[in-house]
């Protein structure tokens, strides 16, 4: 069995960004800036986002973080966008969510320039990957068929078996799987909760993907031999041995289905590094595509 280390690749991703925009900077160049959008003060997203604005400084790319109110209206909030659509510093715009309830996330998603949506939530972005045109991905489906480009793992005519329909995780990571692509072209099964019987989808995986949001619910007897296992989530359960008196797993009882895979993500540090580094990509992306052309 072979550990995929995502907060290896993580790392390699981000020096590699790093090297491009020092090279900008070297030619007198301007560089790719995002732009992170926070309504509300639920604390999860402000520590989502100062992580990934950190993750930007870190690399060289121009950040800022526009904090409002919850108070604060959906009209506001799309004049904040629009302001930043029309923005020549600025390559990617990133809205939080959740967003406080008053504010319908969908109008706000489409408010949100095709050319700047790094988080690849745009209805364009999703159409453009359904159809096979070059797009924003989202990061984490974006940072999973990376690890997978990374390890060499062959996905050509295998059978990917995604758990979960999630429009983050679960579609988009089946749309990919299934473009007439490298790293792609596999026969994809998409599960949900109204699957009776999992395990008989789960058994013939070649590559499962495991997107659910429940702790350790994929156990041996529910996988094949080598299979290979990409385990996106992220959950946290009672452990009075830490001193936080929790730890964090996965979707998959991870010792138990290594034991039988050819390849596995540990949680955490195996899909959870990759997103950020996918939006930093993502950004250095519409930075290349865009950065001449923005309205
Ligand atoms: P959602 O809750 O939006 O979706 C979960 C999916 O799993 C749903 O499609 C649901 O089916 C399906 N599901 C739930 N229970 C079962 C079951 N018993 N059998 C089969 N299918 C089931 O979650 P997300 O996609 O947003 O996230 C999934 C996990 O990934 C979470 O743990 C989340 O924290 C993590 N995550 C990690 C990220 C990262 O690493 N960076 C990023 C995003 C998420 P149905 O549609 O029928 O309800």
């Amino acid at each position: 069995m072979q550990l995929i280390d995502g907060k290896k690749v993580a790392t390699e991703i981000r020096k590699e960004l790093k090297a491009k925009i020092d090279e900008l900077k070297s030619q007198g160049k301007p560089v790719p800036g995002l732009v992170a959008i926070l309504a509300g003060e639920n604390p999860a997203s402000q520590i989502y986002v100062s992580s990934k604005s950190k993750a930007c400084e870190e690399i060289g790319m121009k950040t800022k973080v526009e904090k409002f109110p919850t108070t604060f209206s959906e009209e506001e909030l799309i004049n904040v966008i629009k302001k930043y659509n029309s923005d020549k510093e600025y390559h990617g715009i990133l809205v939080q969510l959740p967003l406080p309830k008053h504010i319908n996330e969908n109008k706000i998603i489409e408010a949100i320039s095709p050319k700047k949506d790094v988080d690849g939530f745009h209805p364009m972005s999703i159409g453009n990957l359904v159809i096979g045109k070059e797009t924003f991905v989202s990061c984490t489906p974006a940072g999973i068929q990376e690890l997978l480009k990374r390890y060499y793992i062959n996905t050509n005519g295998k059978h990917v078996v995604v758990v979960g329909r999630s429009n983050i995780v679960g579609k988009p990571i089946a749309n990919l799987m299934l473009q007439k692509k490298y790293y792609a072209n596999s026969i994809v099964t998409v599960c949900h909760s109204a699957a009776e019987d999992l395990s008989y989808f789960t058994k013939q995986a070649d590559i499962l993907i495991a997107a659910i949001g429940q702790p350790e619910m994929i156990k041996r007897n529910m996988v094949k031999e080598g299979v290979v296992v990409i385990d996106v989530g992220i959950n946290r359960i009672e452990d009075k041995n830490s001193s936080k008196g929790y730890r964090i797993v996965g979707d998959v009882a991870f010792n138990e289905v290594a034991a039988k895979a050819s390849y596995i993500t540990p949680v955490p540090g195996g899909v959870g590094p990759m997103t950020i580094a996918m939006l930093l990509s993502n950004t250095f992306k519409a930075y290349k595509l865009y950065g001449d052309t923005n309205e």
